[in-house]
């Protein structure tokens, strides 16, 4: 059985930036819902919050990628807070723990929370804290991709199940 890595903030554990949890039934509807509960009750569903597993607090001040050294490759990226302290070095680790675990479990499929500077996989802030968003994708997402794993957000939830499908034949 294929194992899916998806974002901890989705099932409900309060590790956003800002001590909170992600409602999916609110934000992205009872269908997605309906297939989180699906995923979950058939054990498939290993989470994890890339910033707490790379050391950060929660709350936490909010962050975002550092678009002036985005040219390079996603784990060079740049992690700024608001008030201007380089937080690179936690979201750079809880990248690499997020890719060992798809190792550990053979994790071909990961959904993770939009516009996240990890966990984002099509928007992210643009870095400058106007509530801005880009195209882009968080650290976390950026490494998996590299690595061969995809990645879908909470509103492609269909396409994710239907992804799997094709990957359980
Ligand atoms: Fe959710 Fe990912 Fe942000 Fe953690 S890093 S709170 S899992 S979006």
């Amino acid at each position: 059985m294929e194992k899916i890595l998806i974002s901890a903030c989705f099932l409900g554990n309060p590790v956003r930036y800002d001590g909170s949890a992600l409602d999916v039934s609110i934000k992205v509807g009872l269908a997605a819902q309906a297939i989180i509960d699906q995923w979950a009750g058939e054990g498939r569903l290993v989470p994890l919050c890339p910033e707490v597993a790379g050391g950060l607090p929660t709350p936490r001040p909010p962050a975002e990628i550092s678009f002036s050294k985005k040219d390079r490759s996603g784990l060079d990226w740049r992690v700024i807070t608001s008030s201007g302290m380089d937080v690179s070095e936690p979201f750079q680790r809880g990248a690499k723990i997020a890719m060992q675990l798809c190792q550990q479990h053979g994790i071909k499929l990961a959904v993770l929370t939009e516009s996240s500077p990890s966990c984002g996989s099509s928007t992210i802030y643009n870095g400058q804290f106007e509530q801005v968003k880009v195209a882009g994708e968080g650290i976390t997402t950026a490494l998996l991709r590299e690595r061969g794993v995809r990645v879908f957000s909470q509103f492609e939830l269909p396409k994710a199940a239907d992804y799997l499908k094709v990957i359980e034949g």
